[in-house]
């Protein structure tokens, strides 16, 4: 990083905002994903205009920029590529306004997703996106990465939720998109932005949709002999037109698992759990209880719980939400995936997911979210004794498997750098010429995050990882 835009930096945020030390920038080389690289600096502002700067000097400097949230991505979204800066939000957290009338929030990006859903609970209203993360994520990278989450199912993922942005562009220009109101006249960029993982500027501010706490909930937790019962169930519950808030499933490694982690005490034979969650009107609820106990029931379900209270809620929640953590007894290390395929689909492709780990010798969970989907097939093995590279090859036709049955590659977690080389793979290439020049109308010079999503690019290419990926991709074209 040259000194004179260190100095720069300092000038603009303050000299304890600034980290260039290789020491001070180990933590900021990698996010929950599997790359790793550092940063040439990392500068935290505190202020839009501050972020302006910051992004006006490192251009006058010729350096890339990357902004960073919590670095809680899992597709290397905040790795830094090509010698970038690091812009980190974390001192951009205000809640600047909620405002009941409008059922909209005016938020920093460095806000904690649960925070925000915590301060509107006051005005008896909440932020529907829940990733897993939501404890540590940012809204600025839900934003980014598009995030979903387990009630993703019943009101869709981010950007469903963000009504306007602030956001600084490569030139350091603060533009607004959209605003407090809904569909305002002009070319909507909103849900151009969300999901477009830093590569059009950084936002700095952003109007999101709050909405009424239901007033109703009711959570299920079934358990199944095997995958197939509960996926059936699954298929059978929406099918009847009950669209659940959440709908999530646990195979047999993460139940047992669990079990052995926390004070869950699942039944050992249990071969699938199914998590089904409704809420709505009390009426409305009701009903949809009775029919998903009785369904669950007749796809074989030999254990039906329905939770009586918050607190028996939590422990039914518990399950799902340690399901993670758990699975560290089992294995140090993990690959955790992201594949959509279509619901029918999930019994068929977990089998082929299943089979490719024991080809591979690993040892695969599922946990994940069935309702729409959305699987999360994590290969656990041990970094010191399993060679990186042929994780990554399982994890490929993994990827491979999924498209072929008509999958998306990526349902929650972004493209970033773990499968920027895979988009070949779904799009032709006059269809990835047409995304870059939308880019190009943000950011003409792709200073913004570059190497991120689009395959091919040479930036990133000193990371092992992704070296590795690329051959995957054009080794193994679809
Ligand atoms: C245990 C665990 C569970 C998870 N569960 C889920 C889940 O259920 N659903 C889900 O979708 N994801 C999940 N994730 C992934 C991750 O938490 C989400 O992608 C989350 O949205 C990332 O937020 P962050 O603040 O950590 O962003 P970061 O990792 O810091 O950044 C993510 C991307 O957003 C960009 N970005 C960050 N801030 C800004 C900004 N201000 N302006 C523009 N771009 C920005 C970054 O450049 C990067 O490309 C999980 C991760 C973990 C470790």
């Amino acid at each position: 990083m040259p000194s004179a835009l260190v100095a720069e930096l300092q000038r603009i945020c303050g000299q304890d905002n600034v980290f260039w030390r290789p020491d001070d920038l180990i933590v900021f080389e990698y996010d929950a994903g599997f790359d790793r690289q550092p940063p040439s600096a990392v500068v935290v502002p505190a202020t839009a205009e501050e972020v302006a700067g910051v992004v006006r000097a490192a251009k006058a400097a010729s350096v890339p920029v990357v902004a960073r949230g919590a670095g809680t991505g899992l597709s290397g979204g905040t790795v830094a590529c090509a010698g970038a800066l690091v812009v980190s939000t974390n001192r951009l957290d205000r809640i600047i306004r909620i405002d009941p009338q409008a059922r909209a929030a005016l938020v920093e990006p460095g806000v904690v997703n649960l925070e925000l859903s915590r301060a509107a609970r006051q005005h008896r209203l909440f932020f529907a996106p829940d990733p897993a993360s939501q404890r540590a994520s940012s809204i600025g990278g839900n934003i980014g990465t598009n995030a979903g989450g387990p009630h993703a199912l019943r009101y869709g993922s981010v950007v469903n939720h963000v009504l306007g942005v602030e956001m600084v562009l490569a030139d350091g220009t603060v533009a607004s998109f959209g605003g407090r109101a809904p569909e305002l006249p002009g070319y909507d960029c909103v849900p151009f932005i969300v999901g477009s993982e830093g590569t059009l500027g950084i936002v700095t501010k952003a109007w999101v949709r709050l909405l009424p706490l239901p007033e109703d909930v009711r959570t299920f937790t079934a358990l199944f002999p095997d995958i197939d019962a509960g996926a059936r169930a699954a298929t059978a519950i929406i099918a009847t037109g009950i669209v659940p808030a959440a709908m999530e499933m646990l195979d047999r490694v993460t139940i047992e698992a669990v079990n052995a982690a926390f004070d869950v005490h699942l039944p050992p034979e249990a071969g699938s759990l199914l998590l089904v969650e409704v809420e709505g009107l009390r009426e409305e609820c009701e009903d949809a209880a009775d029919a998903i106990g009785s369904l669950c029931r007749e796809h074989g379900a030999f254990d039906v719980r329905m939770a009586r209270s918050q607190a028996e809620r939590d422990l039914l929640w518990k399950a799902r939400k340690m399901g993670y953590p758990a699975l560290a007894r089992i294995k140090p290390n993990n690959y955790l995936h992201d594949a959509v395929v279509p619901r029918s689909k999930v019994p068929a492709v977990l089998r082929e997911v299943n089979a490719i780990a024991a080809r591979y010798g690993l040892i695969t969970a599922n946990m994940f979210h069935i309702g729409d989907g959305n699987l999360h097939p994590i290969l656990l093995f041990d970094a010191r004794e399993e060679k990186i590279e042929r994780v990554m090859e399982a994890s490929a036709e993994i990827l491979k498997v999924a498209i072929d049955a008509g999958g998306a590659l990526s349902g929650e977690h972004g493209i970033g750098l773990e499968k920027n080389h895979f988009m070949f793979w779904v799009y032709a290439p006059e269809d990835l010429e047409a995304m870059q020049r939308g880019r190009d109308a943000f950011d003409p010079e792709r200073v913004m995050n570059p190497g991120k999503v689009f395959p091919g690019g040479a930036q990133c290419a000193a990371i092992p990882t992704e070296r590795i990926k690329r051959g995957l991709a054009e080794g193994m074209w679809i």
